[in-house]
C-alpha cells in the first residue's frame, strides 16, 4: 500500500491533494510523500505514523529475513556452469532493460508530477510544456 494511504474510514488516498496546516498552500499528497512528509512551500514537517517512517527508512533493497533455520530445508537445483553461463548471457539483456525501463519510468513519474500541479493551477501552459520538452529533448 502507498504511502499515506491506510484501509478504514477518512483516509486520504493516494494521489489527491493536501493542504499544509502552516502555508495553506495545496499539495499533491504524491509529492508530500517523496518529500518525507515535509512541505514543499514552507517546509513544514507532516506528522508521520510509525508505519510511514519505517517505509521511508526502507527502500527496494529492503527485505523480510529468512532465518537460516527456515532456509536450510529449502530444496535448491543448483546448474551446472556451461547452464549458468547461458542463463547469464540470455537474461543479462533482460535485467538491463528492467533497470533501464525503471529509471525512464522514474523520470517520467516525476516530471508528471512537477507539471501537473502547475498546469491546472495555471502557472504553466501546455505551450510553455512544450518547449521546455523540446529544449530538454
Ligand atoms: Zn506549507
Amino acid at each position: 500500500m502507498p504511502v499515506g494511504t491506510s484501509k478504514g474510514k477518512k483516509s486520504v488516498p493516494d494521489g489527491l491533494w493536501i493542504k499544509c496546516k502552516k502555508c495553506e498552500n495545496i499539495i499533491f499528497s504524491k509529492e508530500l510523500n517523496e518529500n518525507y512528509k515535509i512541505c514543499p512551500k514552507c517546509g513544514y514537517y507532516f506528522t508521520l505514523s510509525a508505519k510511514e517512517r519505517i517505509t521511508l527508512l526502507s527502500d527496494s533493497e529492503t527485505f523480510q529475513e529468512i532465518s537460516k533455520r527456515n532456509f536450510r530445508p529449502i530444496p535448491v537445483i543448483v546448474p551446472s556452469e556451461p547452464i549458468l553461463k547461458e542463463f547469464r548471457e540470455r537474461t543479462a539483456p533482460l535485467y538491463r532493460h528492467i533497470v533501464e525501463n525503471e529509471r525512464e519510468s522514474k523520470a517520467l513519474a516525476q516530471l508528471r508530477d512537477t507539471l501537473l500541479p502547475k498546469l491546472i493551477s495555471g502557472e504553466l501552459r501546455i505551450k510553455d510544456v512544450e518547449q521546455f520538452i523540446e529544449r530538454a529533448g
